[in-house]
């Protein structure tokens, strides 16, 4: 009986604190991409895999205008589900890439507070634009003839290889990553960034085909080299 009413007292205060709790705090609330990522980010971010409602509600929530695509079947494992354009941040993001929406989410993450943030402190400039190889390609791992199918083949990857900031310079995975100065901190600075936000993130570090780009993810399989 003492048991019951500790219980109800417990329920009662959880109760009373998520009615409080400010939205960045409400696990119920949908993820604000635009806000402070706080502890609760992570949790929000995994559980916008499983809920495209939850990634779409995070996207309203957000403020981030966001273009819709329509689902395409596939009986050769390269379905789309769940896609959107991915969204101009930077402004420059050549081609207009179909990305799943939990990489997209990821993508506002990882440019607001890990790219932007790396440009600045070791580039003093912001990054305005970047090339990129790609998401969407149906296809195997690491293009194999057999294996399991490429996070791409679901739109579910993007291949970044160069990053032009606002003051025209250029700089790239190719070239720079072997470096010793700051154009080779600043691409450390974002693997290690891209690391918080995405699944996998595979660089020149893992093998000789991720010499001219990161490639990252949202799939299941977790990475960061
Ligand atoms: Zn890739």
């Amino acid at each position: 009986m003492r048991w019951l009413l500790v219980l109800l007292l417990l329920s009662g205060a959880v109760a009373v604190g998520l009615r409080y709790l400010p939205p960045a705090w409400d696990p119920r609330a949908p993820l604000d991409l635009t806000a402070p990522p706080n502890l609760l980010t992570p949790l929000k971010l995994a559980w916008l895999r499983q809920s495209p409602a939850a990634c779409r509600a995070a996207f309203a929530r957000s403020g981030i205008a966001f273009t819709p695509l329509p689902d395409r079947a596939s009986d050769a494992g390269c379905a789309l589900e769940n896609t959107l354009r991915l969204p101009q941040t930077p402004r420059g993001i050549p081609a207009d890439p179909t990305v799943t929406c939990p990489l997209a989410a990821a993508w506002v993450l990882f440019e607001r507070n890990s790219l932007q943030p790396a440009a600045s402190a070791h580039l003093g400039s912001g990054v305005a634009a970047i090339r990129h190889f790609g998401t969407y390609a149906c296809r195997n791992v690491n293009h194999a003839t057999a294996g399991r199918r490429s996070q791409h083949a679901t739109a579910n990857a993007i291949d970044v290889a160069a990053f032009v900031l606002r003051d025209g310079r250029e700089v790239s995975v190719l070239r720079d990553w072997g470096g010793q100065g700051d154009r080779a901190a600043f691409l450390r600075a974002v693997r290690d960034g891209a690391c918080r936000w995405f699944g996998a993130v595979l660089g020149p570090d893992h093998n000789a085909a991720h010499r001219n780009h990161f490639h990252l993810d949202m799939g299941r399989w977790q990475a960061c080299r």
